[in-house]
Parts: structure tokens; sequence; C-alpha cells
């Protein structure tokens, strides 16, 4: 058994030994729970004044999307969201770009453990702006569908879902909709992710149906790029009794056209 001294050295120990940067290898300390050096933590694309909505930056490709009387961008709103809001409040705190993307990309299809807590604790952070009185009920991470699954080993939505919980003492609901298997995201068209996401969603959470009774939630996943797979699973959701659904995200695509 640890005494209480033991524990203390034991911290003391760990903020004092180096630690390598996620994204460029340098040891920096002292220990940081985003594991990033301080040049690094300033070269991220951050995402600021997005759409309240679906997180769209305003300065992309679109920003006549933008409330144009708005000067002060406080809670701005694209145009799209105007009539049809995405989720009740988008938290997406990078852009897809330059570090933030190659995070994403090693956290994927590199199972990168510490790319993961890069990025689940610079949600966090943005996480942490909001009151506590704010904070969901339960945490969805994106499903994958099974074989991909099996095959990755590893889902990336889960693993960031995992992290933002332990931190914030959430639930994770993760066994409440399944995927059908279809090409992977990352290889489709705007066009296409939006007709393929239309029914490629499940509900098998009937034991949890009450509990999604009035319930406040936040869908969670790696990126949020054309918004269809939100769209799909916010839908479901709603259907199933949930008062307020969020989507929270490490990195939004900038143009979503792509
Ligand atoms: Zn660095
Ligand atoms: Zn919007």
């Amino acid at each position: 058994m640890h005494t209480a001294w033991y524990r203390n050295f034991q911290r003391d120990i760990d903020h004092c030994l180096p630690m390598q940067c996620s994204l460029c290898d340098q040891s920096c300390r002292p220990s940081s729970p985003d594991h990033l050096c301080a040049l690094c933590r300033l070269a991220l694309p951050l995402n600021t004044h997005a759409c309240e909505h679906c997180a769209l930056p305003p300065d992309g490709e679109e920003p006549r999307h933008l409330q144009s009387q708005r000067t002060d961008y406080a809670n701005p709103i694209c145009a799209a969201c105007l009539s049809k809001p995405l989720a009740d409040r988008a938290l997406v705190p990078l852009l897809h770009a330059g570090p933030a993307a190659h995070l994403v990309h090693r956290l994927k299809f590199s199972k990168g453990e510490i790319e993961g807590l890069t990025l689940a604790q610079t949600m966090l952070t943005h996480v942490n702006m909001l009151p506590s009185a704010e904070h969901p009920d339960l945490l969805i991470p994106v499903p994958m569908a099974y074989w991909p699954a099996v095959r990755r080993g590893f889902n990336q939505s889960m693993a960031l879902a995992s992290h933002i919980a332990q931190a914030l003492k959430l639930t994770v609901a993760a066994d409440l909709l399944t995927r059908r298997r279809g090409p992977a995201q990352h290889t489709l068209s705007r066009a296409r992710r939006q007709q393929l996401a239309a029914g490629s969603f499940q509900w098998r959470g009937q034991r949890a149906t009450r509990r999604l009774q009035g319930a406040h939630v936040a869908v969670i996943d790696d990126v949020l790029t054309t918004g269809a797979t939100a769209r799909e699973i916010i839908k479901i959701l709603r259907f199933q009794g949930a008062a307020r659904v969020e989507i929270w995200c490490a990195t939004r695509t900038p143009n979503p056209q792509a």
C-alpha cells in the first residue's frame, strides 16, 4: 500500500521527469496534461469564433454565412444553422489542418495514445470554460462498424470519450448505437457521405431509452467534416427522447465542400 508521502514523491518525480512532445518529439518539462511543448501548443490552429451549432469557422470558404450584423462574434451562427441547426451546441477547439490534422491521423491510424491524450486535453480545455452545470449527463462516442472495429482494434472516438469522461467524471454510453458497414468516410466526397449517412446507424439501447428521456448528451467524434454523421446520430437521439444534444469533436474541416 502506498503511503501519502510516497504518492507525493511519485507525483513530484513524474512532474520533474522530461516527457516527449506528441508533435515534435522534443523533451519538454514540466509535465503537461496535453503532452505538448510550448511552441507546438502555440502552433495548433484554433477554431475561434466558430458557429455555435456546427463549429464552422467564420473565415473559411463561406464567410457570407455569418450573420453580418454581428461585430463581437459572441455565439455566431452560420446561415445554414439559422434555419436548421446541426446540434444544440458544437464544441470543436481545432481546425483540421497542419499539426492538428497530424494528431488526428496518428490517433486514428496508428492508435496514437499520446496523440489521443493531446486532443482530449485540448477538448477539455474548451469544455472547462463552460459552467459545470452545463456538462452533459452522457457522452456517446460515434460507433464504428463491427468488422472495421475488429480489424483496427481501436475506436478513436471511444478513446477521446474515455479521457474526457474520466476527467469530468461523466458516463460513457458506447452501446446505444450500431453502425452499418460502408466505405471509409475519409475516402468519400461530401455528397456521398451525406447519402450514405442516412440509415447507417441503428438504435439498440432499448433498455436505455428511459435513461435518455430528457437527458443532456454529447456525441464525441474525432473530426467534424460535413456534419452528415452527426446529423444522423442526433436525429436518432432526439427521437429516443434526448432533450439536448451537443457534438464535441477535436477538429473541424474548414471547407466542408471537400
Ligand atoms: Zn513540440
Ligand atoms: Zn452552423
